[in-house]
């Protein structure tokens, strides 16, 4: 946690949030890091949250220096906050403690939806639907996904 946090002490929490224009998911990035330097995972988790289910992969996988640290102030004279970094540790941690995320669900609109295939896109893609109130169902061939994300949220079923 030391290491993440001074981490988190290098971002200037830009009122103007240019890294969060970078991100294609519009990632509230100041305000999460701002949880990170008050050591309070639980609420950078949910702030992440609104805007990815998919924390590890915008930490792990994202291009991150054409997108959020690619924008960050702090690369004009040295390197940019590691947003990705934190990310990263944000979701593993929520993994690691079973963070639930802490959300009004809207009530169910009594519509179904099928999506083919549990890769980051139809896993998204099922996850904002199933917020919104759809029953969803997504089509994949891998038994694995489903043992991991079944739990996650009561409105997405899967078949294989
Ligand atoms: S642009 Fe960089 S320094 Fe500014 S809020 Fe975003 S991450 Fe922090």
């Amino acid at each position: 946690m030391g290491e993440i946090k001074e981490k988190a002490e290098y971002c200037l929490n830009c009122k103007t949030k240019p890294c969060t224009k970078g991100c294609p998911l519009e990632n509230n990035i100041p305000e999460f890091i701002a949880e990170v330097k008050q050591g309070d995972i639980k609420k950078a988790y949910q702030i992440l949250s609104k805007t990815t289910v998919l924390q590890p992969i915008c930490g792990l996988i994202c291009p991150h220096m054409s997108q959020c640290q690619g924008n960050c102030v702090r690369r004009f004279k040295g390197e940019p906050t590691s947003i990705g970094e934190m990310e990263a540790y944000i979701g593993r941690k929520a993994i690691e403690e079973n963070i639930p995320f802490e959300e009004k669900k809207q009530n169910k609109n009594g519509k179904k939806v099928a999506v083919v295939g549990g890769g980051p896109a139809g896993l998204t893609c099922s996850a904002f639907l199933a917020r919104k109130g759809y029953e969803v169902t997504i089509f994949e061939k891998h038994e694995k996904l489903r043992r991991h994300f079944i739990s996650w949220h009561s409105r997405i079923s899967f078949k294989s």
